[in-house]
């Protein structure tokens, strides 16, 4: 019903749970980095 929310690191493609920002403890490590490429593991994530 409601949208899934997407994690607020950019580049990373995955979705959270409702009230949670950051997908993974990565992500919120490395919201304020400038990177754009998410390490964070999770499938939506992983670029071969
Ligand atoms: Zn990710
Ligand atoms: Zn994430």
């Amino acid at each position: 019903m409601a949208d899934a929310k997407k994690c607020a690191m950019d580049g990373c493609l995955c979705t959270v749970s409702d009230g949670q920002k950051y997908c993974s403890a990565y992500c919120e490590a490395a919201e304020g980095l400038t990177t754009l490429v998410c390490e964070c593991g999770h499938p939506a994530c992983v670029k071969l």
